[in-house]
């Protein structure tokens, strides 16, 4: 799967597709062979939730078969999470509300959800739960590796300050290293004024894309 850029919500992603369908990747994300992809239709996302009532609207995806070796990859816009149903606008929101925040499940729901008040609000407890769960289970791993790279490009970086940083857990200590990563992934460094959620975004697309390179160029 390649992650992409084509806005910051369902229905701007709607209207970039004309200029999504004509993009076509230079290089296999799995064989790395330049010069191989060719369209292998498209599918609809079935479900982009979002916390309000209006009924989801599929959004098109972009399906490329490679032709040194056979596998097919999709390009699926960055305001979705790979696996859930949720919009990054949601989950994002529910994760900075929670770790940075300090909110409660009831607290997060209350805040996020727009359903109105005759039906049951949205996201569910159990989604804000499994959200939260699965980010701090990889927080570990993910801010081991963050660190690594931010250290040879920001040597001003507070979490590698060994003097006056307060002791956070790991998923606390995410959230700021993503917002440095993010603005340092940013085209235009330094005049980034991106939310955290688009900071999350960001740490997703470097995560499944696998390295830098493809996002600074
Ligand atoms: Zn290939």
């Amino acid at each position: 799967m390649i992650a992409i850029h084509a806005g910051n919500t369902v229905p701007e992603c709607d209207q970039a597709w004309p200029k999504v369908a004509a993009q076509r990747p230079e290089a296999c994300p799995i064989c790395h062979m330049a010069g191989h992809m060719i369209v292998h239709g498209r599918y609809p996302r079935q479900k982009p939730l979002e916390a309000t009532p209006e009924p989801p609207q599929p959004v098109k995806v972009r399906r490329w078969l490679c032709t040194a070796c056979k596998h097919t990859t999709s390009m699926l816009p960055d305001i979705f999470h790979r696996y859930r149903q949720y919009t990054w606008a949601v989950i994002g929101a529910a994760l900075v509300r929670r770790f940075v925040l300090g909110q409660t499940w009831s607290q997060i729901q209350a805040e996020l959800s727009q359903m109105p008040a005759d039906v049951a609000p949205a996201p569910s407890v159990d989604s804000l739960r499994r959200w939260c769960q699965a980010y701090a289970g990889y927080a570990q791993a993910w801010l081991k590796t963050m660190l690594a790279v931010l250290a040879t490009v920001w040597p001003q970086l507070a979490q590698l300050n060994a003097h006056g940083v307060q002791a956070a857990s790991p998923p606390q200590q995410l959230m700021p290293a993503t917002a440095t990563l993010a603005s340092w992934l940013s085209p235009a460094r330094g005049a980034l004024a991106a939310t955290t959620v688009a900071d999350l975004r960001a740490v997703w697309r470097w995560g499944w894309n696998q390295g830098l390179a493809a996002q600074i160029q």
